[in-house]
C-alpha cells in the first residue's frame, strides 16, 4: 500500500506541466503532504484524493515556493466540512513563521476543527512519525534559511525512500540518503544554499542509492534538457527526472 505521489517537480517557477515541488505520502492510516505551495485541491482531485483526508502536513521550510499554499489549503479544508484533527510539523523557524503567517489571515476566527502543530527538532535522525506503513526521519539540511530533508523508512517492504529538500550538498544529505530505493534530489542550480544536477549525482553516488531522481528542477524558460546527463557523470545507477503525477510503490 504505501506509496508516494509526485504532486509538484518545479523549482520556484512553474510551468503548464510542473508544478512547485510538493508531494503526498500515502499509508493505510496516515495520509502526509510533504510542502503545499500552490492550492494542492485540485492536484489531489486529480489523483482522486479527498482534500480532508489528508492527515499530516510536514513543512521543510519557511519559504514561498514550499509552504505559501497553507493557508488556503486549511481555509478550503474548513470550508469543506473538516472534523478531524489536521497535524503540522516543522522545524521552529518554519513554525513560527507559518504562524504568524496564519494570524495574518485570521485564522482563530474561522478555523473550527482541530490543528495540532509539532515542532521539530534541528538535530539529525529527529522522527517525525511512525504509522504501520512508514517511518519519516528529518535531518537539517544546508539552504538559506533553517530547512529539513526527509528519510522515509517502510518496514514491511524494508525499501527506503529520501528526499532532500532545498540543499547545498552537504553530509546530511549523505545520511539521510543512505543506501536508499530512491533518492529524490533537489537540482536548481549550484549556489550557496541549492545544488547541481553533477551535485545531486555526487551526493547519490556517497549515499549509495540504488536510484536517482532529480526534482525541484528549472522549468519552463529555464528548462535545462542537460540534467539527467549531467547527474549520471557522477553516479552510475540510473538518473531520471521526477515528473508531477509519478508514483513510487513501496509495497
Ligand atoms: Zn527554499
Amino acid at each position: 500500500m504505501p506509496k508516494l505521489v509526485i504532486l509538484g517537480t518545479s523549482d520556484a517557477v512553474p510551468d503548464e506541466r510542473h508544478d512547485n515541488t510538493h508531494m503526498l505520502l500515502l499509508g493505510e492510516e496516515r495520509r502526509v503532504l510533504v510542502d503545499c505551495a500552490s492550492n494542492p485541491v485540485m492536484r489531489l482531485r486529480q489523483i482522486g484524493i479527498e482534500p480532508n483526508s489528508i492527515t499530516d502536513i510536514i513543512m521543510t521550510h519557511f519559504h514561498p515556493d514550499h509552504v505559501s499554499g497553507i493557508p488556503l489549503l486549511l481555509m478550503n479544508m474548513w470550508i469543506l466540512k473538516r472534523d478531524k484533527l489536521l497535524k503540522l510539523y516543522g522545524l521552529e523557524h518554519t513554525v513560527r513563521n507559518m504562524e504568524q503567517f496564519l494570524d495574518a489571515f485570521e485564522w482563530s476566527r474561522w478555523l473550527d476543527y482541530p490543528v495540532e502543530i509539532k515542532r521539530l527538532r534541528e538535530l539529525k535522525m529527529t522522527l517525525v512519525m511512525e504509522s504501520s506503513d512508514f517511518k519519516i526521519i528529518s535531518f537539517p539540511v544546508t539552504h538559506f534559511v533553517p530547512t529539513i530533508g526527509l528519510r522515509f523508512e517502510f518496514p514491511k517492504s524494508g525499501k527506503i525512500l529520501a528526499y532532500t529538500s532545498d540543499t547545498a550538498p552537504t553530509a546530511n544529505v549523505i545520511w539521510l540518503a543512505k543506501d536508499a530505493d530512491i533518492l529524490l534530489h533537489e537540482a536548481s542550480g549550484s549556489s550557496s544554499g541549492h545544488s547541481s544536477a553533477a551535485q545531486a549525482g555526487e551526493m547519490a553516488r556517497q549515499a549509495q542509492v540504488k536510484e536517482l531522481y532529480l526534482i525541484h528542477y528549472p522549468t519552463g524558460d529555464f528548462d535545462s534538457k542537460s540534467l539527467v546527463a549531467e547527474a549520471a557523470e557522477h553516479f552510475d545507477g540510473p538518473v531520471a527526472l521526477a515528473e508531477d503525477f509519478m508514483e513510487f510503490d513501496f509495497d
